[in-house]
C-alpha cells in the first residue's frame, strides 16, 4: 500500500483544483518559502482526521483551511482534499484496489468524511487507518520543527513517540478502549447488582401478591362458572316459560278465531232478525189498520144494530142484518187474535235481539 495521489481544492493555498502524484518509492516536492509545500502535509495530516487547527499552522477554526482569497481572487466557500491509496497488497482491510479518503469542510464549519466516495464518520477512517500505522498520532507525518520537539520533550512524552513509532499505540489504545469497556461494564454490574438487590427486597411481598392473585384467579374462575350455569339455568327457565306462554298465546289466538267467527255468525243473524222485525212491524202496521177500519165497521154496524134492535121492539128482527153481524164479529175476532199472536212474536224476537246484542257488545 503506497499513497498514490492527493486532490486539493480550495484548501489553504490551493484555491484551485490540484492534483499530486506520488511515486511509489520516493517523492521530493521543492519550491520557494511560502509556495506551499508544507500545506501539502498539512492536507494529508487534515484528511486523516486531526481535528487540532493548531497542529495544521490555523488560528480559531478549522475552517483557517479554507482558501481565505488573494489580491486577485475571492475567497473559496469549501476545501476539499481526497487521498488515494493503492491497496491493491489489501494491506487496508477494504477489498478495493484503491481506497480513497477526502474530507470536506464549509464555511459554516461542516465537516464531512468520504470512503471511497460513500459518506461516512471520522470514526470509520480512524477505524480503518489504526492498524494501518498512518493514524495522525503516528509518526508517518513529522512536520516542520517535530524533530526539535522530539528531542526536547519530556521522557513521558518522548515514549509515547517511540511506542507510536514501535506500533505500540494501536494495542495501547486496543487497551484503553478495552478498560474503558471493563469500567463500563463493572459499573453496569454495579447497577444490576443494586437492581438485583433492590428486587430481592421486593420478593416476598410479591410473592405474597402472586400468591393472593393465584387466590384471585381461581375465586374469580369459580365465580364465571357459577355465572355461567346461572345463566344457563336461567335461560332454560325462561325457554320453559316462553314455550308455555306460546301456547297460552296459541290458545287465545284459537280462541279470539272463534269469538270473530261467532262475531260474523252474530252479526249475520242481527242483520236477519232487524230484517225479521221490520217484517213484523210492517205486518204489525197493517194488521192494525185492518183491526182499525173492521173496528170502525163494526162500530158502523153495531150503531146499526142498535138502531136494528130499536126497531126491533117494535118490527120483526132482521135474520140478515143479523148474520151480517155475527159475521164481522168472528172476522174481528181473529184479526185481534193474529195482533196477538204478532205482538208475541215481537216480543219474543225483541229479546232474542237483545240477547244478541248484549252478546255482541261483550265480544267488542
Ligand atoms: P517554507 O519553505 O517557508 O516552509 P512552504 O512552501 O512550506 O514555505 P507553506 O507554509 O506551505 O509554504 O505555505 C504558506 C503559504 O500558504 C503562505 O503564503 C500563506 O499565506 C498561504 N496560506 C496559508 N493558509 C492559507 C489560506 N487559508 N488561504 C490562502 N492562503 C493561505
Amino acid at each position: 500500500m503506497y499513497l498514490k495521489s492527493i486532490r486539493m481544492h480550495g484548501f489553504k493555498s490551493f484555491a484551485d483544483k490540484i492534483e499530486v502524484d506520488l511515486d511509489k518509492k520516493v517523492t521530493g516536492i521543492v519550491g520557494p518559502n511560502g509556495s506551499g509545500k508544507s500545506n501539502i502535509v498539512d492536507a494529508i495530516r487534515w484528511v486523516l482526521g486531526e481535528q487540532s487547527i493548531k497542529s495544521l499552522r490555523g488560528d480559531d477554526s478549522m475552517t483557517d483551511v479554507i482558501f481565505s482569497g488573494s489580491a486577485s481572487r475571492n475567497a473559496s466557500g469549501v476545501a476539499s482534499v481526497t487521498l488515494t491509496f493503492d491497496n491493491s497488497d489489501n494491506y487496508l482491510p477494504l477489498s478495493f484496489n484503491e481506497v480513497s479518503i477526502k474530507r470536506r469542510v464549509y464555511k459554516d464549519g461542516t465537516n464531512e468524511y468520504y470512503l471511497n466516495n460513500e459518506k461516512c464518520r471520522l470514526k470509520d477512517i480512524t477505524d480503518l487507518l489504526i492498524d494501518s500505522g498512518m493514524a495522525k498520532e503516528s509518526l508517518n507525518i513529522i512536520s516542520q520543527g517535530q524533530v526539535d520537539s522530539i528531542v526536547m520533550s519530556k521522557p513521558i512524552e518522548r515514549r509515547t513517540m517511540l511506542e507510536e513509532a514501535a506500533g505500540v499505540l494501536k494495542y495501547k489504545k486496543r487497551k484503553e478502549e478495552a478498560l474503558r469497556k471493563l469500567d463500563r461494564t463493572h459499573a453496569n454490574m454495579a447497577r444490576v447488582n443494586d437492581v438485583i438487590n433492590e428486587l430481592e427486597t421486593q420478593l416476598e411481598p410479591l410473592k405474597e401478591q402472586k400468591e393472593k392473585l393465584e387466590v384471585y384467579e381461581k375465586i374469580k374462575e369459580e365465580l364465571e362458572e357459577l355465572e355461567v350455569s346461572l345463566i344457563t339455568s336461567d335461560i332454560t327457565n325462561i325457554n320453559f316459560k316462553y314455550n308455555d306462554m306460546k301456547k297460552s298465546l296459541e290458545t287465545i289466538n284459537a280462541e279470539l278465531l272463534d269469538i270473530m267467527t261467532n262475531s260474523t255468525t252474530n252479526s249475520a243473524k242481527i242483520e236477519e232478525f232487524k230484517v225479521k222485525i221490520n217484517k213484523l212491524d210492517i205486518e204489525l202496521t197493517n194488521k192494525q189498520k185492518e183491526l182499525l177500519d173492521i173496528t170502525a165497521l163494526a162500530e158502523k154496524t153495531n150503531s146499526q144494530k142498535n138502531i136494528i134492535l130499536e126497531r126491533q121492539k117494535y118490527n120483526a128482527s132482521d135474520p140478515k142484518l143479523h148474520d151480517n153481524l155475527v159475521l164481522l164479529n168472528e172476522k174481528k175476532l181473529k184479526i185481534e187474535n193474529e195482533i196477538a199472536s204478532i205482538k208475541l212474536d215481537l216480543v219474543s224476537l225483541s229479546k232474542d235481539l237483545e240477547e244478541i246484542n248484549k252478546e255482541y257488545s261483550n265480544i267488542s
